[in-house]
């Protein structure tokens, strides 16, 4: 029989979420083990995966802390500035970086290279074992310990064991933690495009009638488009030919960026809401997409997951030099307070802005432009609008908040 590997922490679920965890914890010197069915060389490639991530400066901040940030800082494209918008109204708001600060609002950064990064992290660090591929077939809890077994017949005996194995995890209703999934009826469009002018670093979102898009730029005279549209029409448009692709694009972002080409496979994502009843159980935590699954409209979903990450971490951490339990009652029930309130807030702006946004009615297309147009005049609320998307505002871990000079 495989003897068991006794360890702190088990985390089941090796996406970028559950990576920033462990490689936290590693950091940290916590004895952690990732478990992930897929292995890390089976992900597409940079050329093949055109999903970007548009990562905060709060996000930033931690990823920097343990020891991650610095390949995506280079192969990343800062965000100066962000512009929001009606359709082709001419009123909208402005949002300047140098309003707050002299760093950037946030950088966006090709989800191969956040992944490439983190495994590369993960790979110093010596408490930090990655178990991919391997898949769990058995979850055994009790007082004092998570008993893993696996497909191959290993076993793991875990102090505390944490769900990031995504939206649909499966982890968490063998946990008996309910989930709410409430589709949008929307269907993610993503894609990479080539643009003969400069982008400036800027990053905008259109709210038109059939729905958000959003051009976020790369490094180069590129930007990825992240499009949602009623679950039919996406499929159709996904599947145009290219050429009638890049029109209706080129329709939508106008002139600015010049003439349009496609440089990347048209990838969609069916949009669904996922509200969790409970962020832990008896040993046992949810973070990320495991935790939440939230609307893409203001690109916040893993800048929430690694609060929670950020928070999760933080916790143990406290009690790792003390020899303490990180899977005791008290610090799960601390860390499902730290994060109720972020994951219940954003859940609630995302879903209100894509409802705002989604009624075309003459009255409330009116209203939001008045609402564009005040607050683009009024710097104090322009400013907290600012740090609350640089992930700079509320219950920070301490990873995440401004170095003290
Ligand atoms: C179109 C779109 C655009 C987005 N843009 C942004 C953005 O700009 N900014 C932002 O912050 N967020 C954005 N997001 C959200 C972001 O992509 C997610 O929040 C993030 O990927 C969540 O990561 P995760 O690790 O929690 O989950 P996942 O990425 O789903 O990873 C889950 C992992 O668990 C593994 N797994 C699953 N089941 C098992 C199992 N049974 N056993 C072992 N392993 C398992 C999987 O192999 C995978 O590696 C966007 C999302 C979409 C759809």
């Amino acid at each position: 029989m495989t003897p068991t590997t006794f360890t702190d922490v088990a985390i089941v679920g090796g996406g970028p979420t559950g990576l920033a965890l462990a490689v936290a914890l590693g950091s940290d010197g916590v004895d952690t083990i990732v478990i992930d069915r897929a292995s890390p060389d089976a992900q597409p490639s940079r050329d093949a995966d055109p999903r970007v991530t548009a990562i905060a400066l709060g996000s930033a901040r931690f990823l920097r802390a343990i020891g991650a940030f610095d390949a995506m800082e280079a192969a990343g494209q800062p965000i100066f500035d962000i512009a929001v918008q009606e359709s082709r109204s001419p009123f909208g708001i402005r949002y300047d970086h140098s309003e707050i600060g002299d760093e950037p609002m946030g950088w966006i950064v090709e989800n191969a290279v956040i992944r490439e990064a983190l495994l590369a992290r993960a790979h110093e660090l010596s408490e930090l074992s990655l178990w991919m591929p391997a898949a769990y077939i058995s979850v055994a809890r009790d007082e004092t310990g998570v008993d893993l077994g696996l497909e191959d017949g290993r076993r793991v005996r875990a102090r505390l064991l944490v769900a990031a194995d995504g939206k649909f995890s499966k982890l968490r209703d063998r946990l008996g933690i309910v989930t709410h999934y409430t589709p949008y009826g929307q269907t993610g469009i993503v894609a990479t495009l080539g643009h003969a002018e400069p982008h400036h670093g800027l990053a905008t979102e259109h709210f038109f009638p059939d729905g958000p898009f959003a051009v976020l730029p790369m490094p180069g005279n590129r930007s990825s488009i992240v499009w949602a549209l009623d679950d039919a029409l996406a499929k159709s448009v996904a599947s145009l030919p290219a050429d009638q692709f890049v029109a209706e694009v080129t329709d939508r972002v106008g002139e600015r960026l010049g003439a349009v080409e496609l440089l990347s496979p048209v990838r969609t994502f069916p949009l669904v809401l996922a509200h969790v009843e409970h962020l832990t159980a008896q040993r046992a935590a949810l973070v990320g997409d495991a935790a939440h699954g939230i609307h893409p409209i203001a690109g916040q979903g893993w800048n929430l997951a690694l609060r929670d990450a950020a928070a999760l971490a933080e916790l143990i951490g406290e009690t790792a030099p003390l020899g303490l339990d990180p899977g005791n009652d008290r610090l799960l029930a601390r860390y499902a307070r730290w994060r109720r309130l972020d994951t219940t807030t954003l859940i609630a702006v995302t879903d209100g802005i894509n409802r705002l946004f989604a009624n075309d009615a003459t009255p409330l297309r009116l209203a939001r432009n008045l609402g564009f147009a005040l607050v683009d005049r009024m710097p104090a609320a322009k400013r907290l609008f600012m740090r609350h998307a640089m992930g700079m505002i509320g219950d920070l871990p301490a990873r995440m908040r401004a170095p003290i000079l």
